[in-house]
């Protein structure tokens, strides 16, 4: 094994024999369990070094570098200019506190995006001790024999030992963007990257067809690996709406600069000192400043993030987050998604006469009686049809398979016949393979037999039937009558929700000439594949929240309509448009084309279709979420405004072109993801109004105070307290919410609804004046009535502004929900940031150093009530808005979305 590691560069001008000799393996036995793991210890596992991650010393230096701590530290030289040092070590504490917080939201975040990127890894088909595997790609060691198909990501750079037109876009390895075909023939010692035709490499995507290969190379050592440092992803990760809250923050920072310039100025020129007036608009601006939104709406987006993961649906971009609260319509497959996606032949129909298997006993039965198949010969050979064509392996003692759960079906019913894959390959060599085609929704191979070549041949009955001109063991002519009494027969058995398929021979085959006609029939192949038990439940919810459920499946329209009705997906006297149809409509009149965007189940279609009909719903103004799981899916799940793919069943590319991968492959997954998504925007538009009001009401304070000449109802130190204490850590708690147990019963938000809407807006200003309000209210009466001195009235409104902006955070409830069982009620966080922040407050009023630093005062009992007194105003005025806007809010649900009991909430 010593010329492994230098072999891979080499791998592509050597024989398939050369290459499996090289790494000790026997092609159709794979490595022993025992082999793979003393490579997988010599040669590591098969991963490309993780991207660097962010290290500790990153998180804590990006605290330093944003504009906060740039005028905090102009703040300080101010303080040491002027020799006030124990407010320049308030200052620095104050620096300290703000990097802390900064980094431990950060490093949350941070983590917790690197647990989701583990999760997506990625599983690899291979054969070891004789037996198909199912692994973990990155278990693979150098001498694995791999399984590869249509959709996957290939695994490791490998060498081509079979291909049945296999095609590989190698797009991600040398930017060609067309597919490039793979085969078995050795290459030139010196050909390029691009003309190793022989190689599979680590990355890329096959396209098309399928094929056994030789890992050559495994983690770093492959082609990829050795620029991995070159393509490390350049997403950015920022969501439109950390764009927003940052464009938001920026304006803010702009008119807040210009707001402190003129309190500033005001100030100087009624006589204030200098100094102070600088040192307060500095913490004036610090104050107004929400530097904490984007990262507070990053941590939000992450916990959810993780949240959502924890429910087995993993996002993976934070922009989707946004848009599955925005969905109105999800487009999901029939096959695995709507059903088990476990198969199992029910029915075989042959000229013959109808036999049904009995799985429990392992045994195939005619008119309810046992048979033995090697009686019948058309039955026989109907089942042969199914265990040749096939991409699937089978373990009979194990009832173990690998691949497509249709094929493998068919390769255990074959073995209830006694026919097995691998005896029937040695019998009849496979030649050439067609593979699966969506477009003909057929597949064929080619076998040799004595001196020619049959194809095996399955698929659609339609088409398969169209292209037959016989029919039987004996190949007699096949008559349109007898034609479509086969279709009718077919269409019997998907109106009773079975999945179809043809079964037929060409006699002659060709190996290379594609098998389009001169078939011979041989029969129907009906797969029971029931519904998911959980589905109708997680339709009717997806209802409940204003989504529609609509079928676009490539199977059969009676079993689509048939497996739709039976979820309650549609009407019992729905129709169902096919693919074909919806081509015909073309450039059809616009009535037409609202017509068929009402329509629940679409069969039939192919991807390009799909494709179609999602661009129809979205000039319906449907905002689409698409769930696909072949690799012709992918157009369609990029072109949807979010596409969700399945973890097991789909395919690699679709899992790649996805923004959402469902790890459990369960439809219910998307109803807890919506839930999840628009909960996650709640809290968002909840610490987001908060945090910007708890500001304004300080901006205003301050300003208001200078301008009506006023005591300055705040000093420099205690903005800061305010803002570092107060905003915090009640923001922190609301960002983390677990919403109201009915976001799932109101509207998907309108898609072009800004994060923060008018109403947000709203509230930001009319919950800042009040606030403002209330504390230049108990300014006013400890300065002119209760008559204190400078000091005490300062620490007055201090205590007031910093005790309604705690009691501020029950304001933040949804309008419309209950006085008491609410979001913000609910959440055990909020209770412990109001314990935490009270007692910091406390704390800073009885302990002297930070009395004297925040220049707080005795007030006594008078002057306690007042503050507590005033501070209530806010919530009390809140509480009555929300008890009024909800009475006066127009209804949110349209009648369609509207559940029993359900009352529209929304954050604020
Ligand atoms: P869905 O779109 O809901 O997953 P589907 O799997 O039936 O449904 P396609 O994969 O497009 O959709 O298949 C369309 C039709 O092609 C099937 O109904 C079946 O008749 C036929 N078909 C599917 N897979 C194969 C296969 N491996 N070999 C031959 N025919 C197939």
């Amino acid at each position: 094994m010593t010329r492994a590691e230098t072999l891979p560069h080499r791998s592509h001008a050597l024989s398939v024999a050369a290459v499996a000799d090289h790494f000790g393996v026997d092609l159709a036995v794979g490595l022993t369990q025992k082999e793979v793991a003393r490579r997988l210890d010599r040669f590591g596992p098969n991963k490309l070094a993780a991207r660097r991650p962010v290290t500790e010393i990153d998180l804590i230096l990006r605290q330093f570098a944003s504009s906060i701590v740039a005028l905090l530290m102009a703040a300080l030289v101010l303080s040491l200019i002027y020799a006030e040092w124990k407010q320049a070590a308030a200052i620095a504490a104050v620096l300290v506190i703000n990097a802390a917080i900064g980094y431990y939201t950060e490093r949350q975040a941070v983590r917790s995006m690197e647990a989701l990127r583990q999760m997506a890894a990625r599983n690899a088909r291979v054969r070891r001790d004789g037996q198909p595997r199912q692994i973990s790609a990155d278990q693979l060691v150098p001498g694995d024999v791999v399984v590869i198909d249509a959709g996957d990501v290939v695994p490791a750079d490998m060498r081509c030992a079979s291909s049945a037109a296999l095609s590989v876009d190698e797009s991600a390895l040398t930017g060609e963007s067309l597919p490039v075909d793979k085969g078995v023939e050795a290459n030139s010692e010196f050909a390029a990257l691009t003309e190793r035709s022989a190689m599979l490499f680590k990355g890329t995507h096959v396209v098309r067809g399928s094929g056994e290969a030789i890992v050559t190379g495994t983690g770093i050592a492959t082609e990829i690996g050795r620029i991995a440092e070159l393509v490390e992803e350049a997403e950015s990760g920022d969501s439109p709406l950390e764009r927003q809250l940052a464009l938001l923050s920026r304006q803010l920072i702009w008119l807040t600069l210009a707001l402190a310039a003129v309190v500033a100025a005001a100030g100087i020129y009624s006589g204030r000192p200098i100094f102070l007036m600088a040192e307060t608009s500095i913490a004036l601006a610090v104050a107004a400043i929400p530097e904490g939104l984007p990262i507070v709406a990053t941590l939000a987006l992450a916990r959810g993030m993780m949240r959502m993961a924890g429910r087995n649906a993993l996002v993976e971009n934070l922009a989707a987050v946004e848009t599955l609260g925005s969905t109105t319509l999800i487009l999901t497959d029939k096959t695995g998604t709507i059903t088990e996606n476990r198969m199992e032949v029910e029915r075989v129909i042959t000229p013959s006469g109808e036999f049904s298997i009995d799985h429990l006993r392992a045994v195939i039965l005619k008119g309810g009686h046992l048979v033995d198949p090697a009686t019948d010969p058309a039955l026989m050979r109907a089942l042969l049809v199914g265990v040749l064509c096939s991409n699937a392996e089978y373990d009979h003692h194990a009832d173990f398979g690998t691949g497509d759960p249709m094929e493998v079906a068919l390769l255990r019913a074959g073995g209830f016949a006694g026919l097995r894959r691998r005896e029937q390959i040695d019998t009849y060599p496979e030649v050439a393979k067609h593979p699966f085609d969506t477009a003909t929704k057929r597949m064929a191979t080619v076998h040799r037999h004595g001196e020619g070549h049959f194809a095996a041949v399955k698929g659609a009955p339609e088409e398969v039937l169209a292209s037959a001109d016989r029919i039987g063991v004996e190949a007699t002519s096949l008559d349109d009558t007898a034609r479509a009494a086969w279709l009718v027969r077919a269409e019997r058995l998907a109106a009773d929700g079975l999945r179809v398929l043809a079964v037929a021979i060409h006699p002659t085959a060709e190996p290379q000439e594609p098998v389009a006609h001169s078939l011979t029939f041989l029969g129907l192949v009906a797969f029971r594949d029931p519904p998911r038990h959980d589905i109708a439940d997680a339709v009717a919810a997806m209802r409940g929240a204003g989504i529609r459920v609509v079928m676009a499946t490539g199977d059969h329209p009676s079993t689509a309509l048939s497996i739709a009705r039976a979820v309650g997906m549609t009407d019992p006297d729905a129709t169902v448009t096919t693919g074909a149809e919806l081509s015909r409509l073309g450039e059809a009149a616009e009535t037409e084309c609202k017509k068929i965007a009402r329509r629940d189940v679409f069969a039939r279609m192919t991807p390009e279709q799909k494709l179609n009909l999602i661009a129809l719903f979205q000039r319906e103004g449907e905002v689409v979420a698409m769930i696909g799981d072949g690799v012709n899916d992918a157009p369609a799940l990029t072109k949807a405004n979010i596409g969700i793919a399945m973890g097991r069943r789909g395919t690699d590319v679709a899992r790649e072109a996805a923004d959402m991968v469902l790890l459990d492959d369960e439809f219910s997954t998307i109803v807890h993801a919506v839930r999840e998504g628009r909960i996650i925007f709640d809290n968002i538009r909840r610490f987001s109004t908060y945090l910007l009001c708890c500001n304004l009401a300080e901006v205003l304070v301050v300003g208001l105070a200078v301008f009506a000449g006023l005591p300055l109802p705040l000093t420099p130190l205690q903005i800061l307290f305010l803002n570092l204490v107060t905003d915090v850590f009640p923001a922190f708690a609301l960002a983390t919410g677990e919403g109201e147990g009915d976001v799932l019963a109101r509207r998907p938000r309108p898609p072009k609804e800004p994060m923060l809407s008018a109403e947000q807006w709203r509230a930001v200003v009319s919950f800042g004046l009040t606030i403002a309000a209330s504390t230049l209210i108990a300014l006013v009466v400890a300065n002119g009535w209760l008559e204190l001195g400078a000091q005490q009235v300062t620490t007055i409104s201090f205590l007031t502004i910093a005790l309604a902006q705690l009691w501020q955070v029950f304001n933040m409830r949804s309008r419309g929900s209950g006085l008491w069982r609410n979001a913000v009620m609910k959440n055990r966080l909020v209770w412990y940031a109001l314990a935490l922040c009270l007692g910091l407050i406390l704390a800073a009023v009885t302990v002297p150093v930070s009395a004297e630093a925040l220049q707080i005062v005795p007030v006594g009992l008078a002057g306690w009530a007042l503050a507590l007194g005033c501070s209530l105003l806010p919530l009390l005025g809140g509480q009555a808005w929300l008890v009024v806007g909800a009475a006066s809010g127009r209804p949110r649900m349209s009648a369609r979305a509207a559940r029993p009991g359900a009352s529209g909430k929304e954050a604020l």
